[in-house]
C-alpha cells in the first residue's frame, strides 16, 4: 500500500466528477487490510486522550487491539457497547475536533483514522445475522416523542432493560435528520434502517405520522394510554429566516424543506417518487455549516449547473466538517466568503431572479468566539441565481411547550433540564438531544439519549423500592 506509517490510510472513495451527479455514497469504506495497516498505527498510549475526546468515550485503544488482532466480534462489542449507532457515527461524526484532535499521534504525524475504523468494523457488523427477538420483561412502558438519534439511542437503552417502548415520530419515516436531512450520498439510508431494525428486534415499537402536542397531548401518554415516563428528542427542527425582502419569493426554500423533499420524500427519485422539486441553473446556500454543504451538494446533484455557498464570515469561522468541505470543492462547489444577502430579488411572476449581496469585513470577535462581520458601505451588488436555500441555523419547535402546562424552556426555545440530568420541569417527563441543547451533533444527541436512559431506569427502579 502506498502509504507512509506517518499517514492516516485515505478513505477510498468515487472520483468527484462522477458522483457529483447521483446520490450514492461517496466514501467506499476500508478494506480488510486498509483496516488492519490503520489499526497498527495506533500508539496504545497508557493515558489515551481520544477516548476522553470522544464524548460517549469509546475505548479507543481497546477496539484498536481488537482490530488489529482481528478479532472483529470483540471490537464491533466494544464499540457498540459505548455507542448505539456507530455505522452512523463513524460516517458523520466530526472526530477532526473531537477523538482524533487529541490523538498523540497528532502531535508529529497524522492521528489514527479512529472514524473510518469506527465505520469499518460496524459495516462489519451488519454483515452479521441479527439478534434474535427480545420480549420486554418489565411492566413500565416508555413512550419516546421524536425518532432521531437521542430517541433511537434512548429506545434500545431502555427496551435492553427489559422495558416496553414506543417511539412516536411526527413525520411518516424514522429517523429524525438522520433520514431526511443527511443525504443518501454521506449516508445511505440502508444503514439507518438496519440499525431501526436492530431496535425493533430489541422489542420497540415505532409510531410514525404522530405529532406529539397535535394529534395527541403529551399528558394523554400518562393518561389514557398509560405510560410511566416520556424521553423527549424533538430536535431542533425550525430553520431560522434571514428576515430580507423577497424570502417568500418562489424558489426560496430554507434547507430544512429542501433536503426534506430531497430524502425524506426522495425528489431525486421523481417521478417514481412522488416529490417535486424545481432546481434552477443556479443555486445560492446561505451559510456554511453541514447542513449548507449538504443543501449545495444536493442541488448540484439535483441538476443545478452552479453551486454556490455564501457565507458572511471566512473560511477560517465556517463550521462544516472538513471533510464535507473538501468533497464540496472536489464537487466543484463555489465560496463567496465574506458576504451577506441583504434582498432576494424576484421577476413579475414571483420566482427568484438574484440575490444582493453586501461585501463584509471581520471584525472583533463575539459571543461565539468567531469574529464578528462587518458590513462594508456602498459594497452591494447583485448576483444572478435561481435558487436560495437558507441554511443559518434552526431551534426547537415551540409546540409543545405551548401544549404541554409547567414544560420549561429557556430563551432559545430549549427545554430547561435539570443540571447534568435529563429530568425537565414536569415529573416524569425527560429530555435531551437538540431538543435541549440546541443544534449540535449526532454523537450528543446519542450520548444523551444514553444518559436519559440510564436514569430513566433508575428512577423506575428506586421507585419500585
Ligand atoms: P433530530 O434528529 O432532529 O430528530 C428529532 C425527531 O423528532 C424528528 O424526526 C422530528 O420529526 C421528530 N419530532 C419533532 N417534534 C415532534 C413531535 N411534536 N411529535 C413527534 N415527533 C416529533 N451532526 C453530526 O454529528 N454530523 C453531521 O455530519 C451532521 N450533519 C447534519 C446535516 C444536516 C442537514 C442537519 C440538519 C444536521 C446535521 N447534524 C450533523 C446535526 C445532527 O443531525 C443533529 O444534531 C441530531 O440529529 C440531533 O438529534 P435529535 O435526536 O436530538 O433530533
Amino acid at each position: 500500500m502506498p502509504v507512509k506509517r506517518a499517514e492516516k490510510t485515505p478513505m477510498p472513495q468515487r472520483e468527484a466528477t462522477e458522483r457529483a451527479s447521483n446520490f450514492l455514497e461517496v466514501n467506499h469504506g476500508y478494506t480488510m487490510e486498509h483496516a488492519f495497516f490503520e489499526a497498527e498505527r495506533c500508539l496504545r498510549c497508557q493515558e489515551p486522550d481520544c477516548v476522553e475526546g470522544c464524548p460517549v468515550h469509546i475505548p479507543i485503544p481497546d477496539f484498536m487491539h481488537a482490530v488489529s488482532a482481528g478479532d472483529m466480534p470483540r471490537a464491533a462489542d466494544l464499540l457498540r457497547t459505548a455507542n448505539p449507532l456507530p455505522a452512523i457515527c463513524g460516517r458523520v461524526c466530526p472526530q477532526e475536533d473531537q477523538c482524533e484532535k487529541v490523538c498523540h499521534l497528532d502531535k508529529r504525524f497524522r492521528s489514527v483514522a479512529i472514524g473510518h475504523l469506527e465505520r469499518f468494523v460496524a459495516d462489519w457488523e451488519r454483515e452479521q445475522p441479527l439478534p434474535p427477538l427480545l420480549q420486554p420483561t418489565r411492566e413500565e412502558k416508555i413512550a419516546i416523542v421524536g425518532s432521531g438519534p437521542a430517541g433511537l439511542v434512548c429506545a434500545g437503552e431502555l427496551a435492553r432493560k427489559g422495558y416496553p417502548v414506543t417511539i412516536y415520530e411526527g413525520l411518516h419515516g424514522a429517523g429524525g435528520v438522520l433520514r431526511y436531512g443527511i443525504p443518501e450520498f454521506r449516508l445511505p439510508k440502508a444503514i439507518l434502517d438496519w440499525e431501526i431494525e436492530i431496535l425493533k428486534r430489541l422489542g420497540v415499537e415505532i409510531v410514525c405520522n404522530v405529532i406529539v402536542g397535535k394529534t395527541i397531548k403529551l399528558d394523554d401518554l400518562f393518561g389514557k394510554m398509560g405510560f410511566s415516563a416520556v424521553f423527549i428528542a424533538t430536535g431542533a427542527g425550525l430553520p431560522t429566516f434571514l428576515g430580507i425582502p423577497g424570502e417568500n419569493l418562489n424558489g426560496v426554500y430554507s434547507a430544512n424543506e429542501f433536503l426534506t423533499r430531497i430524502n425524506l420524500m426522495r425528489a431525486y427519485q421523481f417521478p417514481e417518487a412522488d416529490t417535486p422539486l424545481k432546481v434552477g441553473k443556479r443555486v445560492a446556500v446561505i451559510g456554511a455549516g453541514n447542513t449548507a454543504m449538504d443543501a449545495v451538494r444536493s442541488a448540484l446533484r439535483m441538476g443545478a449547473e452552479e453551486g454556490l455557498i455564501v457565507y458572511r464570515r471566512s473560511e477560517t469561522e465556517m463550521t462544516a466538517r472538513v471533510e464535507e468541505y473538501h468533497h464540496a470543492l472536489e464537487e466543484g462547489v463555489k465560496f463567496n466568503w465574506l458576504t451577506n444577502p441583504v434582498e432576494i430579488e424576484g421577476d413579475e411572476d414571483g420566482w427568484v431572479t438574484g440575490l444582493k449581496l453586501q461585501r463584509m469585513e471581520l471584525g472583533e470577535a463575539d459571543a461565539s468566539g468567531r469574529a464578528r462581520p462587518v458590513p462594508i458601505e456602498g459594497s452591494e451588488f447583485v448576483f444572478p441565481v435561481d435558487n436560495v436555500v437558507l441554511s443559518i441555523g434552526n431551534s426547537p419547535n415551540p409546540l409543545l411547550r405551548k401544549t404541554t402546562p409547567g414544560l420549561e424552556t429557556n430563551e432559545w426555545g430549549c427545554l430547561v433540564v435539570r443540571e447534568g440530568l435529563s429530568q425537565t420541569s414536569r415529573d416524569r417527563v425527560y429530555a435531551g438531544g437538540d431538543a435541549v441543547s440546541g443544534a449540535a451533533t449526532v454523537i450528543l444527541a446519542a450520548g444523551a439519549g444514553k444518559d436519559a436512559a440510564a436514569e430513566i431506569h433508575e428512577n423506575l427502579s428506586g421507585k419500585e423500592g
